[in-house]
């Protein structure tokens, strides 16, 4: 039986490529589960599909995901591609560090890609912001749809892998795709509109391949920015910096704020750790514990 991943899902049928690289439109025969429970089919799922016709299957079985989305609903996602614009709209290292914390939280690989390049007159700006995410442990990419900057260096961080671009609205995310996928024509504006203003849509996700090699969600990822079922004590663990120094501090579950010997504490005293970066940490801690006392 042919091994293929879903691709694209529409109403109950499920576009699987294959590994000759031929879609085929299937239908779900049964019930799926894993670890005891039931489970739908994903785009992103990598299945084994019966053939029943020339183009027409059926999936049989569903593989084990190495991650799951809700939004998009899309399974086996590697990397987000956090896109922040450095004008137009300017700079905002608070939206920026909530997709990163819930990027951290679903286990994915993170790159940071700062867009609008063309727009900045002192490189300076981007350095400063360089200075913050680097040394936090992630990547930054300056880009530019103008003048293309940027963009091989991106091709180069999606290749061989499952990405999903995750941003506010307007810092660039379609025009990247659009510089990513010629000939696909995506409508710039529209991607992040359809959930950004909680429209609802029939259109599902779909995953595109790129010529260079690599897939992309062509739905933004974590459009919903609440902490929701998250514990105070895992947000520590979506910021490596803080993850990376939290075994020194003298307490197990420390939260970083009043507790002594702490480690994080230390660091920002001695100018190792970014105080934005801190103040956000708090401010999203204080988030979680307000979510938790309506609960
Ligand atoms: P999205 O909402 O994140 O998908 O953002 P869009 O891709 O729709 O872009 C929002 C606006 O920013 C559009 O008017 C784009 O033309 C513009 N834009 C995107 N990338 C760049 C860039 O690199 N330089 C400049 N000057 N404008 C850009
Ligand atoms: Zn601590």
């Amino acid at each position: 039986m042919p091994f293929g991943q879903i691709v694209k899902a529409i109403s109950g049928f499920y576009y699987v490529r294959t590994d000759e690289g031929k879609v085929i439109q299937c239908r779900a025969r049964g019930v799926f589960k894993f670890e005891k429970k039931k489970l739908t089919p994903l785009v992103g799922d990598l299945v084994e599909i019966e053939q029943t016709g020339l183009d027409e299957g059926v999936v049989t079985s569903v593989q084990p995901r190495s991650s799951e989305l809700i939004r998009p609903p899309i399974a086996n996602v590697d990397q987000a591609i956090v896109v922040g614009s450095l004008k137009r709209p300017r700079f905002q290292p608070m939206p920026l560090d909530r997709f990163l914390v819930h990027g951290e939280r679903e286990g994915l690989e993170m790159v940071i890609v700062l867009t609008k390049k063309d727009l900045v007159k002192n490189e300076q700006e981007i350095e400063k912001i360089r200075s913050v995410y680097e040394p936090a442990g992630y990547p930054v990419i300056e880009t530019s749809i103008k003048t293309g900057e940027g963009i091989d260096e991106l091709k180069r961080h999606l290749k061989g892998k499952v990405s999903v671009f995750a941003g506010q609205s307007g810092v660039g995310k379609s025009s990247l795709l659009n510089e990513l996928l010629p000939g696909q024509k995506l409508e710039t504006g529209k991607v992040s509109d359809k959930i950004g203003r909680g429209r609802h849509t029939t259109r599902q996700v779909e995953l595109l391949i790129l010529p260079e090699g690599g897939q992309v969600a062509d739905t933004p990822g974590f459009s919903q920015l609440h902490f929701k079922g998250m514990e105070p004590v895992e947000l520590g663990d979506c910021f490596p910096e803080i993850r990376r120094r939290a075994p020194e501090c003298r307490f197990r579950g420390c939260l970083h704020i009043n507790e002594p010997d702490c480690a994080v504490k230390e660091a920002l005293r001695q100018g190792e750790m970014d105080e934005k970066r801190y103040q956000h940490y708090t401010q999203f801690l204080t988030e979680i514990k307000e979510a938790l006392e309506r609960r």
